[in-house]
């Protein structure tokens, strides 16, 4: 017996071969994939699907993220970056508790929920409670807390407070749930720390097998102050200094040099590339279509919601596709397919997942969403790839499936209590910014 059947649907399963099913049958069991094709399955199931005027695809994967910003959406906007983070952002997250994220956290895996995100990188601060929300909410979640410090002789790895939450998430959540809720171990930037602590954040990720997770080169006076400093560029100090030793995720790379490109591409680092955010805090255009020509491994993020305002990674799609031909002035540069690539598999590679989520293969996760292409703004369909990569918006998501269950349908949360949450995050938003 089948726990679920998915039928009639259009399928972009987002394999090695790129197949795609018209009037396609997914069949799902214990949370996995176990047959998808255009032939019924013999078994019986205990729930079924109508996937008709629908289009299933691997779940999108957000890998740069700072969830818990989610409570300063649209709260200090067009300013430039430096005055945005030291006057605007530093004094809130400094009145920030646990609980605070913890809340947070559940809203914003609410809206990633709703617009066909499955999975996110997330980089923040009161790491237990980050974990908790993550195993709450019911994503897959990258965790980490960004090491920073600017007074070397004051550092000490083993009292920093990084060093305490990651010791007891490793301990008590790290690859709870079946894997479900991982950490990561983190280095904020190049220029918010120094190499004796890009060293010991690095020992102790690949001492426990752990991925990291950084900012490079998002702006252009970040990467050449760094030259004046060290000679070199913030790609090559830090691969210098061990940081790309374990499977390494690099947010932004805006100002990346050809050379950079080929360092991260032989360490295998994923670059989250994140659009909106890297347009609205005007730092730059990343140079994507030559570091996908160079064979980097490519995903989308969609940073912090206070430079972006949302989660909705459709809109990452489309404009890290827009963007490489509007710059190049070549239309065939990242084309649909390779877009939803960056969103899906790009991203599952860069977690460390690439055997469970990013493609509809017999067994995978059962981790998929539906969009519904019955709306006026995507019907016709003459071709779903160009459908989910142009005319997709994260409203049109019908369903987000993970692991075989139903997280949302139709704008209901069947596991989160959404009434409870928001009640929850009005006293906060009150203390933050009312008191
Ligand atoms: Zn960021």
């Amino acid at each position: 017996m089948l726990d679920t059947l998915i039928k009639n649907v259009t399928a972009v399963t987002m394999d090695d071969e790129g197949h795609l099913y018209h009037d396609a049958y997914i069949a799902i069991k214990d949370g996995k994939i176990t047959y998808i094709g255009t032939d019924a399955p013999q078994e019986q199931a205990e729930k079924v699907i109508d996937g008709r005027g629908m289009i299933a695809m691997p779940g999108l994967v957000n890998t740069h993220s700072h969830a818990a910003m989610s409570l300063m959406r649209g709260y200090a906007d067009d300013y430039v970056l430096q005055e945005w983070l030291n006057d605007h952002v530093f004094p809130i997250e400094g009145k920030l508790v646990g609980d605070d994220v913890y809340w947070a956290m559940l809203w914003t895996q609410a809206e990633m929920l709703a617009t066909g995100t499955i999975a996110y990188t997330d980089m923040y601060m009161h790491l237990p409670k980050m974990a908790e929300a993550a195993v709450d909410g019911g994503l897959y979640a990258n965790i980490s807390n960004g090491a920073m410090c600017f007074n070397p002789a004051g550092y000490c790895f083993d009292t920093d407070s990084v060093t305490g939450q990651n010791r007891e998430v490793l301990e008590r959540f790290h690859k709870v749930d079946n894997g479900r809720v991982k950490l990561d171990v983190s280095i904020h930037a190049e220029y918010t720390s120094f190499p004796g602590l890009w060293q010991d954040f690095s020992a102790y990720a690949a001492e426990n097998g752990l991925n990291m997770h950084i900012h490079l080169s998002e702006t252009r006076a970040e990467h050449e102050n760094c030259i004046a400093k060290y000679g070199k560029t913030p790609a090559a100090i830090l691969a210098e200094n061990g940081v790309f030793n374990t499977r390494t995720t690099a947010a932004h790379c805006v100002w990346v040099s050809d050379a950079d490109m080929d360092l991260l591409r032989e360490k295998q680092v994923t670059v989250a590339h994140n659009p909106v955010s890297n347009l609205k805090l005007a730092s730059g255009i990343a140079p994507v279509a030559r570091m996908l020509e160079k064979g980097v491994n490519v995903a989308l993020g969609t940073d912090g919601v206070c430079s972006n305002n949302n989660h909705d990674l459709f809109e990452e799609i489309k404009l890290a596709a827009l963007l490489q031909k509007g710059v190049s002035g070549d239309p065939r540069l990242v084309p649909a397919q390779q877009a939803l690539k960056m969103a899906t598999r790009a991203g599952a590679f860069a977690q460390g997942r690439e055997q469970e989520i990013g493609q509809l293969k017999e067994g995978f996760d059962a981790s998929l969403i539906l969009v519904n292409t019955g709306k006026p703004g995507l019907y016709p369909v003459h071709n779903p790839v160009s459908t989910l990569a142009y005319s997709a918006r994260g409203g049109d998501v019908y369903l987000t499936m993970i692991r075989g269950k139903v997280l949302y349908e139709n704008g209901i949360y069947t596991a989160l209590d959404m009434e409870r949450i928001r009640s929850k995050m009005e006293p906060i938003l009150n203390r933050l910014f009312r008191a």
